[in-house]
């Protein structure tokens, strides 16, 4: 296998991914640009595949000796980048992401059941408000500490390849709520009704308007059952406390013992005729026993315990996969320019970048019996091929 470069990296993302119209068309909203919006948007995506977040940090690669190796015909400054992204129309990059799903799902580049996990974070943060986004944040006293960014993320999951799609923010007077509710919608809409099996979210989602929209658009739930849901929650304990388990399963070293019943009563609002809840009690080897209650309106014929639990599972791959990864590893929390509408595209840019690297290096990559490349080795492989070209100045 030949090691990874950026030049390899740039074939594949023209010829495999076919986003050559993308970067040529990004969305630029600049008036006179000197320099191609292409080339600011590729300098972009490589450098989060390189891990270099700031925009200081990125005017030091592209005027280092490794531009060319990192296909970039020019140079350009920080103030650039600022402007670029200041002026960047979102909807290209949202319409290339979910370009690149629909493409991967053509190619069988997903197995069993697709999911849509949905949940908000935080990422960013700064003293003072410098923007309309910025949330004020409280210490445990009520005391204003700082600001913050908060944002909603849409993954795709549960089918073996976890690819974030769409990102929206909401400011001081918005709610993660309604900011799921946009980005699911723009996702189902982008996609279609039929792309997804299934939205699988946190117990912030169990409430019946959200649950409503996701019958409506055709999408079934399966959400987190907690106290937020008293009469529910008290109904599932009591009835499966009662109960040997309904069935065992084995996942890894783990021993899962799982509760499933369909015929529970939905809460006032809800407009599904029962409610199915599950409950898994998943025994680690080292003793720890997880417990957790999930309500669902998938139908037990369709969709069996173990397979429901799984789907449960998959949750875990928007916070794994997803903001972690997009926090720890590719600089997600940090504020390049503290401008609203950069920050959104920083955050769309980053996305496709992960996407773009997910696709290479798990699918292109990965044939045959070989293992995947893990991600560092892959960032490392890059470096390495920027040689002794690259002499960066990190500030
Ligand atoms: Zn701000």
């Amino acid at each position: 296998m030949k090691s990874a470069t950026a030049r390899r990296l740039k074939r594949f993302v023209l010829r495999q991914l076919d986003l050559g119209e993308y970067l040529k068309h990004p969305g630029d909203g600049r008036r006179w640009p000197q320099i191609p919006a292409g080339l600011l948007v590729w300098a972009q995506l490589v450098g989060f595949v390189l891990r270099e977040t700031s925009f200081h940090a990125l005017e030091a690669l592209v005027r280092s000796r490794a531009r060319r190796q990192l296909a970039l015909s020019r140079g350009f400054g920080e103030d650039t980048l600022a402007y670029f992204t200041e002026r960047l129309d979102l909807e290209p990059t949202r319409a290339a992401l979910a370009r690149l799903v629909r493409a991967a799902k053509r190619r069988k580049g997903f197995g069993g059941w697709i999911g849509l996990a949905v949940d908000g974070t935080s990422a960013g943060k700064s003293v003072r408000e410098s923007c309309p986004l910025c949330r004020p944040l409280y210490n445990a006293e009520h005391k204003l500490i700082g600001h913050q960014h908060s944002l909603s993320l849409v993954s795709l999951v549960g089918g073996g390849l976890s690819l974030p799609v769409d990102v929206e923010p909401y400011g001081p007077l918005d709610s993660e709520m309604a900011a799921s509710q946009r980005a699911l919608g723009r996702v189902v809409k982008q996609l279609g009704r039929r792309f997804a099996d299934y939205v699988v979210a946190d117990g912030y989602y169990a409430g019946a308007p959200f649950l409503r929209q996701l019958t409506a658009w055709g999408l079934p739930a399966l959400v987190r059952l907690k106290h937020n849901l008293p009469e529910l929650a008290a109904a599932a304990q009591q009835r499966f406390a009662a109960q040997p388990a309904h069935e065992e399963i084995e996942r890894g070293t783990d021993r899962i013992e799982i509760w499933d019943a369909s015929d529970f009563d939905p809460w006032e609002g809800l407009d599904w005729t029962t409610v199915r809840v599950l409950r898994y009690r998943q025994h680690k080897r080292d003793g720890q026993v997880i417990e957790a209650y999930w309500l669902t309106n998938l139908k037990w014929q369709r969709v069996s315990s173990a397979r429901l639990y799984d789907m449960a599972k998959s949750r875990w791959e928007v916070e794994n996969q997803g903001f972690n990864d997009a926090k720890n590893r590719y600089g997600m929390a940090h504020i390049a320019h503290h401008q609203s509408q950069s920050i959104v595209a920083r955050w769309l840019l980053l996305l496709l970048a992960l996407t773009v690297e997910r696709l290479y290096r798990l699918r292109y990559l990965h044939r045959g019996r070989r293992p995947p490349c893990t991600a560092i080795a892959f960032v490392r492989q890059l470096r390495l091929s920027l040689g002794s070209a690259l002499s960066l100045d990190t500030g």
